[in-house]
């Protein structure tokens, strides 16, 4: 399968240039050159399957030209060593808990995936080193340095902004060692994301050493997300629910929404989305002005959505257009709310007194944006649970007034000590830095 860029002024890439590179040389996000479709006998039949069959499956309509079918099967297999259950919340709402993994966040897929995608790319290729810069707004960075943890060949480089992630998310990715480095910019994750792109541009940089990157503009993170989407449905289906479903996403960069969005177009029945968000509704506005206005991100307490300029917003704009009106098509598509902080923090209380679920804090827009949405009588929501509550300790404590339990795994994290290396925001600074190891 070729990859072409969103951009359309760079060359079509291989599967392992596209993963390799991360952003094509005209800075536009890879995208697939076919959606391929799954036949609906697969559908049909989901529910008899595990979620490591059924990611198999959605992996081989990708990456099976490129890969061999046991070496494939052995990614997703290795990858997916945790399970994404639907646990339900209320009559028609759904939770899809994507918080089982290693750090407790649905990044945790892709990561792993792309993790293991590239050690054999690069082992396939005898290349001696890459480095793969990522800039985290809070859990990409814990994800990606876990799932890349002691990967041989790979140096991992994690940028996050001073001051502005849990200190759970922190110690997460900043007391692993090995190969992963932490770099503390003093600037907001924007500032983090546009360092990162300005690496990728620069000549010298890129003579030197081999960079790539692993937001979620990466194709080996991104298009895996698509795996849960088609268990959920079979979840639901196994439980003989048969109502036409609504996914409800909590967004910041929109990489796990649009994932939803390639597994509908792959043919997973799904009604339509709701990219739910914080303060941070660019998209929002999008819907209601049809000007799409990037802007500075705002800190709230979903950190991990604040996010001011989504980097796949590009890729919805692709894949919508081709059709006439893509704006008018997108609208009715994939709907949006924004709460505020007190809102999320109404939310989460009232959950938690009414039906003793916890939610956290990016949850909680998803799941209130399907009591807004108003649901018909014949549709199910389900809302991506995208981290575990307690990676959101302090915050979730103040709100429902009791303590919260810590997972053991996250608990691990905690003991370990604090290893990062403090940056400004200036490209010159990040680049000094790199050139100079
Ligand atoms: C990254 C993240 C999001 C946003 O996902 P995108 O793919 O960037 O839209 C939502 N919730 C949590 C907990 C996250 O870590």
């Amino acid at each position: 399968m070729k990859y072409y860029s969103t951009n359309k002024q760079a060359p079509e890439a291989s599967l392992q240039e596209a993963v390799i590179k991360g952003l094509a040389s005209d800075k536009g996000l890879y995208m697939p050159e076919e959606i391929k479709r799954l036949p609906g006998s697969f559908i049909d039949d989901m529910k008899n399957k595990t979620f490591q069959e059924i990611a198999y499956q959605v992996a081989d309509a990708y990456f099976g030209e490129d890969i061999e079918a046991n070496v494939l099967k052995e990614i997703v297999y290795d990858t997916l060593q945790f399970d994404t259950p639907l646990v339900q919340v209320e009559k028609n709402i759904y939770s899809l808990e994507l918080f089982h993994g290693p750090t407790l966040a649905f990044k945790d897929v892709g990561a792993r995936f792309m993790a293991r995608l590239l050690g054999y790319f690069i082992q396939k290729e005898g290349k001696e080193e890459v480095n793969v810069l990522v800039a985290t707004s809070g859990d990409t960075g814990s994800a990606v340095a876990n799932g890349f943890l002691g990967v041989p060949g790979i140096k991992v480089y994690v940028l996050y902004p001073k001051g502005k992630v849990s200190a759970i998310q922190e110690s997460q990715f900043t007391t692993l060692g090995q190969n992963i480095t932490a770099l503390e910019i003093d600037g907001t994750f924007d500032d983090c994301q546009a360092l990162v792109k300005s690496a990728f541009m620069d000549k010298e940089l890129n003579a030197k050493m081999e960079l790539t990157s692993a937001n979620s503009i990466n194709v080996a993170r991104f298009l895996p997300q698509s795996f849960y989407y088609f268990y959920a449905y079979a979840q639901l289906a196994k439980a003989g629910v048969t109502d036409e479903v609504v996914f409800s996403v909590p967004s910041g960069n929109f990489g796990n929404i649009t994932a939803g969005i390639f597994a509908k177009w792959m043919g997973l029945p799904i009604a339509h989305f709701i990219a739910a968000s914080n303060r941070n509704r660019v998209f929002l506005d999008y819907l209601q002005t049809a000007e799409y206005t990037p802007r500075p991100s705002i800190a709230t307490i979903a950190n991990a959505m604040d996010v001011g300029d989504p980097s796949n917003f590009a890729r919805i704009q692709e894949l919508y257009g081709i059709f006439d009106n893509p704006w008018e098509r997108i609208g009715k598509e994939i709907l949006s709310y924004s709460y505020t902080d007190e809102q999320i923090g109404e939310t989460i209380a009232r959950v938690y007194n009414k039906t003793g679920y916890l939610l956290d804090p990016h949850g909680a827009c998803g799941y209130q944006a399907l009591v807004d949405v108003k649901l018909a009588n014949d549709q199910v929501g389900i809302f991506l649970e995208t981290a575990h509550p307690a990676k959101f300790l302090q915050t979730v404590e103040n709100i429902i007034g009791t303590e919260v339990e810590i997972p053991t795994k996250l608990q691990k994290f905690m003991l370990g000590t604090k290893q990062s290396i403090e940056l400004p925001k200036t490209f010159e600074a990040f680049k000094n830095y790199l050139m100079n190891l």
